[in-house]
């Protein structure tokens, strides 16, 4: 009988165990996961505190429960510190584990924002649900909170924290919040909103130090000299994908473990899914690219090699003060911008030398053409 072994119990491990048990009664599946092993949705991080939800309403299944639905067996609380790739095992804290086949599914981890000063290490990141746990008890007594980094859990999280009454000010590099995902009159659409929402605006800047200030509070000194006060610093400058074990193992890495379109890693029987893998060049960090390679890499895993194709997957940014839909063009591709202001937003057009549309971004009511741009991009 065929032993899978999943590293990793996110988005990317849970559902291909699903999927691949949908598949295939009797094949033996363990999960090794660091953390609790809890499923949650982690796109509710970012839109959780205004809806008044704690960290304990955000996990819909413990690892039992998971266990018991999918008939795996899961490893909580347990590293795995290294692969074996051709022994085909796994050296985990608690002893070793062996494999037919080996997918990774180790996500990613918060880029540290370069912060000098002494109330660094209190700066919160929030990428799952023990961050989150502790931003939600920090923030209980929190009114003024810096925000580093407008991008698009950035302004997530800035609209987020508005919506719950907190005073936020973000502060990033760029002229406009998601300066490289969106086109200036999109971007300024939605600065302006998310202005109207009751968000300040650092932009331009970098933050440079951290210090504790007067009262518990912390002071951000910004590029300009300015020094902000603050009850709460968040970070959200973005994410890498976790590529140590793989590096460790061997494993051919870019920015992420790289896998073909069968998310076949360099070693046999190894393979990747989810935000530590880099594709094409590409590195996907979102939900349906999962879903798709999930299901593929199932097929696969169980006797039928399939070839993971995306279809244009547009993502749909949770600020309720500004509806955003963004389709980022794939791969190294030339072309420009086109914006056009419509009544209430903002429609921008990425298209290519030949006039083709590679991407877009809808700000506002543009958000009604989602469904005429997938038809035109084909
Ligand atoms: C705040 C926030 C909001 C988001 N919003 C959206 C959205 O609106 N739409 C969207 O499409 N995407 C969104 N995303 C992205 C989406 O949530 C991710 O793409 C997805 O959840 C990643 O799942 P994953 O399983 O690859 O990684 P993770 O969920 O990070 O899981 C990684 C797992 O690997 C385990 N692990 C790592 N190393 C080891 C090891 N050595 N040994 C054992 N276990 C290990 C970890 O414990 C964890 O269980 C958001 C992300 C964040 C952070």
């Amino acid at each position: 009988m065929s032993r899978l072994l999943i590293v990793g119990s996110g988005l990317a491990g849970y559902t291909l165990a699903r999927e691949a048990r949908k598949l295939d009664e009797a094949m033996t599946i363990v999960m090794v996961t660091a953390d609790d092993g809890r499923f949650y949705s982690k796109p509710m991080l970012s839109n959780a505190l205004a809806k008044g939800l704690d960290p304990d309403r955000l996990a819909t299944a413990s690892a039992a429960k998971m266990a018991d639905d999918h008939g795996l067996r899961i490893e909580t609380h347990t590293r795995v510190l290294g692969v074996d790739v051709q022994a085909r095992t796994v050296t985990t804290e608690d002893g070793e584990l062996s494999y037919d086949h080996l997918v990774l599914a180790t996500g990613a981890v918060p880029i540290a924002p370069p912060l000098r000063g002494n109330a660094v290490a209190q700066v919160l990141t929030v990428n799952n649900l023990t961050d989150y746990a502790r931003f939600h008890e920090r923030v209980e007594t929190a009114q003024r909170v810096a925000l580093i980094g407008p991008g698009l859990i950035g302004c997530e999280f800035a609209n987020d924290l508005a919506a719950s009454g907190r005073a936020v000010t973000v502060i990033g590099p760029d002229s406009h919040p998601l300066g490289r995902l969106l086109p200036p009159a999109a971007g300024r659409f939605l600065r302006e909103r998310l202005t109207e929402a009751g968000v300040s605006w650092r932009l331009g800047l970098t933050a440079g130090e951290v210090n504790g200030g007067r009262e518990g509070a912390f002071e951000i000194t910004l590029s300009d000299g300015e020094v902000l006060e603050a009850d709460l610093v968040l970070s959200a400058i973005g994410l890498r994908p976790d590529t140590g074990l793989a590096r460790e193992a061997g494993l051919a890495c870019g920015r992420g473990i790289i896998v073909d379109a069968l998310l076949q890693t360099s070693a046999p029987h190894v393979h990747a899914l989810g935000d530590c893998i880099e594709m094409d060049g590409q590195v996907l960090p979102f939900v349906m690219p999962i879903m798709h390679g999930a299901r593929a890499l199932a097929r696969t895993l169980t006797g039928e090699p399939s070839a993971v194709r995306y279809p244009p997957m547009p993502v749909v940014v949770k600020t309720p003060a500004c509806p955003l839909v963004l389709l980022p063009p794939l791969g190294p591709v030339t072309g420009r911008w086109e914006e056009e202001s419509v009544d209430g937003g903002v429609r921008a057009r990425y298209v290519g030398a030949d006039g083709a549309l590679l991407g877009f971004a809808l700000v506002g009511s543009a958000v009604a053409d989602k469904a005429v741009m997938l038809k035109d991009i084909g």
